[in-house]
């Protein structure tokens, strides 16, 4: 029992796509039985190097691991001539040498007429032997499979055409390899995209001709923006990786992947343990679902919020890494993490809300600066660095203390002390309690900082 998931490197890795990843992984995972990545790279004019590596930069990221692959179907071309023969010596396939005026020309007077547009089966008979291959598709008869997403599906043969299975270049087609694949690599149940929906009729012929046993299908439904149009850009982005850099958690946007058309009750929040066990094909909604920004967002928080510390500051690191930080150079990355992360929105901004612990700044904020840094916070300035020069154990409450005694003697109130004080340990004014900001600056950075703020001010009153 296996299923798959099948991408085809010719562009970035789609957050469809990774929906897609995720239900077929989730069934792997609860039947217990493996997961494959196969790469459709057949195209080769289409397919890329970079797409590939965004494809598994993107599972590796999501945490959906697979358990065979990357298979290249570029290096089965052997295996699917040997399948293109085998149908062709059965009477299966034939040879067609039709000419694209031909094939044009049949194509506009059946549209005139009102018909179905499909090949006439003119060189079924002609015994060739060169030209591009097509499927012998049954004439009578109908199709029938069973959809866990979309129930019964039914095509009579007669709406489907001869099928090229191989081009004249002899280059295999996708409709040929993907039954090849899924036979081969023993796929139980092919999930994916209802895109596919209309190949899956004529895939089915394509086994049954080969005398393969045909699998289980679940047709997922697109993902919709958030107006009912097809997603796209203007909705957010579509390219999976672009989450990553803008601060999702991988668990964070696969709960909310998840919950995207398919449900368990009302409940809105899964671990990914129990993902898989509640997982279900047929909870999956037939109809396609809308994709909400604001509702990932919020998931997202709820996350940051409450994920357990060593997840936030493995994917965190990745930020911080980007960003230049060295951890060395400041206080223990869990406990900041700790004491920001309730008031993160995501992990970009709370990996920007890290940076001013771990490296100095250049210049104060102009705008902030010329406002805050008056000749009277000078003052307040200076009691602080004489106070806290002689402070020995460097906590937030003493910290506190300090400030509340210095606006005591000066009958002013904390903000007074506070506002300058923050645009002095932060550079732009933006932190999070000013006594817990200065405990995790640590003090050599506070007094250098509160030097530098000093400075400034003079440098402006000279
Ligand atoms: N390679 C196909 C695609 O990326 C998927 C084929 C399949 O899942 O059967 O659309």
């Amino acid at each position: 029992m296996k299923s798959r998931f099948a991408p085809s490197p010719t562009g970035f890795l789609h957050i469809g796509g990774a929906r897609t990843a995720l239900f077929a992984w989730l069934w792997a995972k609860k039947n217990k039985s493996n997961f494959v990545l196969r790469i459709e790279d057949t195209d080769r004019e289409r397919s890329t190097q970079a797409s590939v590596e965004a494809i598994l930069d993107g599972l590796e990221w999501l945490g959906l691991d697979y358990d065979e692959g990357p298979i290249y179907q570029s290096d089965r071309f052997g295996r699917y001539n040997e399948v293109i023969q085998e149908l062709l010596s059965s009477g299966q396939a034939y040879y067609c040498d039709c000419s694209k005026e031909r094939l044009d020309s049949m194509r506009e007077t059946q549209i005139e007429n009102k018909e179905k547009p499909k090949y006439d089966g003119c060189c079924r008979e002609k015994s060739l032997e060169n030209g591009v291959v097509r499927f012998r598709n049954p004439d009578d008869g109908s199709v029938i499979f069973n959809d866990f997403v979309k129930g019964e599906v039914i095509i009579a043969n007669s709406e489907l055409d001869d099928l090229i299975i191989s081009r004249s270049d002899g280059t295999p087609t996708y409709n040929l390899t993907v039954v090849v694949d899924d036979h081969d690599m023993q796929i139980e149940c092919v999930i994916r995209g209802d895109d596919h929906i209309n190949n899956t009729p004529k895939q089915i012929n394509l086994y049954e001709a080969l005398g393969w046993s045909v699998p289980k299908f679940a047709h997922v439904p697109m993902i919709l923006g958030s107006d009912g149009s097809r997603l796209s850009k203007r909705h957010g982005a579509l390219n999976l990786l672009s989450y990553r850099d803008e601060g999702f958690l991988p668990d964070a946007l696969l709960n909310y992947l998840v919950r995207l058309g398919w449900s368990h009750g009302d409940q809105e929040i899964f671990s990914i343990d129990e993902m898989i066990e509640l997982f279900e094909l047929k909870n999956i909604n037939s109809s396609p679902a809308s994709f909400n920004q604001e509702k990932l967002e919020w998931i997202n928080q709820n996350y940051i919020k409450t994920c357990a510390p060593s997840d936030l500051i493995k994917h965190l690191n990745w930020h911080l890494e980007r960003l230049e930080v060295n951890l060395d150079d400041g206080p223990k990355i869990d406990e900041l993490v700790d004491f920001l992360r309730e008031r993160s929105q995501s992990l970009l901004d709370l990996s920007r809300s890290c940076v001013m612990f771990y490296k100095d700044f250049d210049d104060f904020d102009e705008l902030q600066a010329n406002k805050t840094f008056s000749l009277n916070a000078k003052d307040f300035l200076e009691d602080l660095l004489s106070h806290l020069s002689e402070l020995n154990d460097w906590s937030a409450n003493n910290i506190h203390s300090i400030i509340e005694s210095i606006c005591d003697e000066r009958n002013i109130g904390f903000g007074k002390v506070g506002q300058p004080f923050r645009l002095t340990l932060s550079g732009d004014g933006k932190s999070g309690s000013i006594d817990k900001s200065a405990q995790f600056v640590g003090k050599k950075r506070t007094l250098a900082r509160l030097k530098k703020a000093i400075a400034w001010i003079n440098s402006q009153n000279n």
